[in-house]
């Protein structure tokens, strides 16, 4: 059993597919997908899709990369949606939340800031609602770590880790889980493969972040939910593990890191 901790199934690149991927995912051992909201507008879709499948969950945050549209009023929509979806047993995190600075515009005035803004007070959301975070960190790990070390979210998951040991080492003592997908299946990627061969097992968990990210097998085309225990396995390999314990410990780990999502599973 496996689960995809981060897959953007409600994604235009999927429309019309959705319903047949998560199925054939469940066929396939994929007993979760956890699908992150990326703005205001994908709320509703996010939790229609997975009120559709017995495999699918969902979490709402505004995406870094979709804060030049975003308006603060979308934040006070946030606040709404949380509050009127708390009852829904199929909410199981806030995300996809956080910061990018790899793409050079968001890193000067006025979108920086703009960034951070959303992302801290999405954090304090968290903290309200007692959601755990997912987290989109592109080269703002140590800006990333610092809200997180004052506002103090209830732990959730670094999804595509892509940082250093020491920063790795840090997330997991503010309580973070740390999610690797397809990247780790090229063997160019050193550094993540070396992280997700050496840190405790017990910090995993993994995803897809389907359509993004395909594994090397897909490159340049649409990846999906579908390679999962194919991630999986290569995580296994790496660390030299049988794929059947990289699942268990992977699938105890998304649970311990999004309590609903355990709630939910155990109904
Ligand atoms: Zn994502």
């Amino acid at each position: 059993m496996w689960i995809d901790t981060h897959c953007h199934l409600e994604a235009p690149e999927f429309a019309g597919d959705e319903d047949a991927l998560a199925q054939q995912a469940a066929a396939l051992g994929v007993s979760q997908i956890v699908i992150p909201a990326i703005d205001h507008d994908s709320f509703a879709r996010v939790a229609a899709l997975a009120q559709r499948q017995p495999n699918c969950s969902y979490a709402l945050g505004i995406h870094p990369l979709y804060v030049p549209q975003a308006v603060d009023a979308d934040l006070d929509a946030l606040r709404q949606a949380l509050a009127a979806r708390l009852s829904d047993p199929k909410l199981v995190a806030m995300g996809e939340i956080g910061i990018d600075f790899f793409i050079p515009e968001y890193t000067t005035s006025p979108l920086r800031e703009r960034q951070e803004h959303f992302f801290v007070e999405q954090l304090k959301l968290a903290r309200e609602f007692e959601l755990p975070v997912l987290l989109h960190i592109r080269r703002a790990q140590d800006t990333i770590l610092k809200h997180l070390r004052r506002i103090r979210p209830p732990g959730g998951i670094a999804h595509a880790f892509n940082g250093s040991l020491q920063q790795a080492q840090a997330f997991i003592e503010l309580g973070f889980k740390l999610s690797f997908c397809g990247t780790c299946t090229y063997e160019r990627a050193q550094q993540v493969r070396r992280l997700a061969a050496e840190l405790p097992l017990e910090s995993l968990v993994i995803e897809t972040d389907a359509p993004d990210l395909a594994p090397v097998w897909l490159h340049g085309q649409r990846n999906s939910p579908l390679v999962l225990p194919q991630i999986g396995q290569t995580l296994a390999a790496l660390r030299g593990i049988a794929p059947e314990s990289l699942a268990q410990a992977t699938t105890a780990n998304a649970l311990a890191a999004m309590p609903r999502l355990a709630a939910l599973m155990s109904r």
